[in-house]
């Protein structure tokens, strides 16, 4: 962001800018901060209100840092502080923060696309970045910035003259996604599928959907939809709504992808190993696609980035050679070697079942290896099924997929019980310990194995992979 003070207070809606003095009126703002460490010489600083710390108390600091200006809710007494440093009135700094994103970004008038559903966010977007960034230059989501607070951060971030935004967009509640729209305002979007994260806030897969669907509600006339058209709780909602007279006004246009042939943009001869994908689309038969990520599942993510590189105009062969570049965020089936140079596949940065099924997939295509290893610790948050749907995993992984299983945490002894039904005792093993389960892998894992380590973040099964690369 470059704006000037008077600009950032118009697009906060402020009521007023106190402390300013007469030559400080064209103070030029040069980028956001929250936190008052990371504050860098120009910057706004957003003083927001945590569980446990109060960003008002780090005024000081962040003036320290270089501070130019700060949000400052305006029914708290304004600190005596020496700096003078400029604030910026506003009822509340989070609402604040989310309606400058919005100014700024229609003032930039870039263009957006958004990103949500249950897995495949992140990686998505990378791909969507990195196919258009061949035509754009694009800003995109880092990490997992994808909330109320990490989306106006993320467009905030933007280099001056960003022409493409792609903002992934996360939920777990309804009302999330409508508000990241209609702050966003999208040129167009991408649902990448329906899983059962977040099942226990919204009580049922076919609410998810719905929720998900909320990234209509503030896209732009003429915009475009493109999901997963395999998941047909998506187009039974999209059907109760779409002759909605809000939306058929809008002129909304809908585009699906997958397998099948239900499906208006279908990939076929999809080939998976462990350095990548590739696949050809039924509509250009001709090129192949190829990214360096593997999974079937990163196929079908790829045809979203390349029905929208469609849309805002760039060639297959464009589209083809943003896809090879593309970098993955980290730990989403990231690929290293352990010490001893068997191949390592770390998908620990989160899991549900819908996502421990493709990795499971994942692993069962692969070949050439003496023996493939699946480590999986819990999924949490999955509300009151979860013994369910460990136990479903169980059931998922059979000798044909994998060679040996280890299992970490209380919901995984759940996918013990039922995977231990068709693997010999040995080959699936459970630990309540997770140092006991890092020395029984490197005990016994062969430099011509792979092994895919997978769980929900809170688990920390980053460690295994850890351990594996020789670390601590
Ligand atoms: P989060 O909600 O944490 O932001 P996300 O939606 O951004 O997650 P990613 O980080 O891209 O998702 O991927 C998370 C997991 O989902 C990975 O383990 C990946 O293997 C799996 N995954 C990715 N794409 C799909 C897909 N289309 N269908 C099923 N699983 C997928
Ligand atoms: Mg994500």
């Amino acid at each position: 962001m470059q704006a000037t003070i008077r600009e950032v207070a118009d697009w906060c809606g402020s009521s007023a800018i106190a402390r300013l003095s007469g030559h400080a009126d064209g103070i030029q703002l040069t980028g956001v901060s929250t936190d008052s460490r990371r504050v860098a010489p120009g910057h706004l600083f957003v003083p927001i209100i945590g569980e446990r710390v109060d960003g008002h108390d780090y005024l000081a600091a962040a003036y320290r840092s270089g501070a130019a200006a700060a949000l400052w809710e305006s029914d708290r007494p304004q600190p005596d502080d020496a700096s003078q440093l400029p604030l910026i009135l506003v009822e509340d700094v989070i609402g604040a923060l989310q309606a400058l994103a919005a100014g700024y970004l229609s003032h930039t008038q870039a263009k957006v696309v958004g990103v949500t559903g249950s897995n495949g966010k992140t990686t998505t977007k990378d791909l969507l970045a990195a196919v258009l960034g061949t035509g754009f230059r694009v800003h995109k989501t880092e990490g997992n910035y994808n909330n109320h607070i990490g989306m106006p951060l993320t467009i905030l971030s933007a280099p001056e003259r960003t022409e493409l935004f792609v903002l992934e967009m996360g939920m777990s509640e309804f009302g999330e996604i409508e508000l990241l729209s209609k702050l966003a305002k999208p040129d167009a979007a991408v649902i990448t599928n329906i899983g059962e994260s977040h099942l226990l806030q919204l009580g049922s897969r076919r609410n998810i959907a719905r929720a998900k669907l909320e990234i209509l509600s503030g896209m732009k006339p003429g915009g475009m939809l493109t999901y997963y058209g395999q998941e047909p709780l998506i187009a039974e909602e999209l059907a109760a709504i779409a002759d909605s007279a809000a939306l058929a006004a809008r002129g909304i246009n809908f585009l699906t992808y997958g397998e099948t042939d239900n499906c208006a943009l279908v990939a076929g001869n999809i080939d998976v190993s462990a350095e990548g994908t590739s696949f050809t689309v039924q509509d250009a038969p001709g090129i192949r696609f190829e990214l360096p990520i593997p999974g079937r599942h990163n196929a079908i993510n790829a045809l979203a980035a390349i029905a929208i590189g469609r849309r805002f105009g760039l060639t297959d062969a464009q589209i083809a050679q943003g896809l090879q570049s593309v970098k993955p965020t980290s730990m989403r089936i990231e690929r290293s070697l352990a010490s001893n140079g068997a191949v390592v596949l770390n998908d620990a940065y989160n899991a549900s079942p819908t996502s421990v099924k493709a990795a499971i997939d994942l692993v069962a295509g692969l070949t050439g290896y003496r023996n493939k290893w699946i480590v999986l610790g819990d999924m949490l948050e999955l509300g009151p099924d979860e013994a369910a749907f460990h136990a479903q995993i169980g059931v998922y992984l059979t000798m044909d997929k994998t060679d040996r299983v280890l299992l970490y945490g209380p919901l995984s002894s759940h996918t013990n019980d039922a995977a231990k039904r068709h693997f010999a005792a040995d080959r699936v093993l459970y630990f309540n310990d997770k140092n006991a389960l890092i020395d029984r892998l490197l005990a016994e894992l062969a430099p011509e194995d792979l092994v895919l380590v997978k769980a929900s973040r809170g688990m920390r099964m980053e460690e295994v992979v850890a351990a594996l690369n020789g670390g601590e």
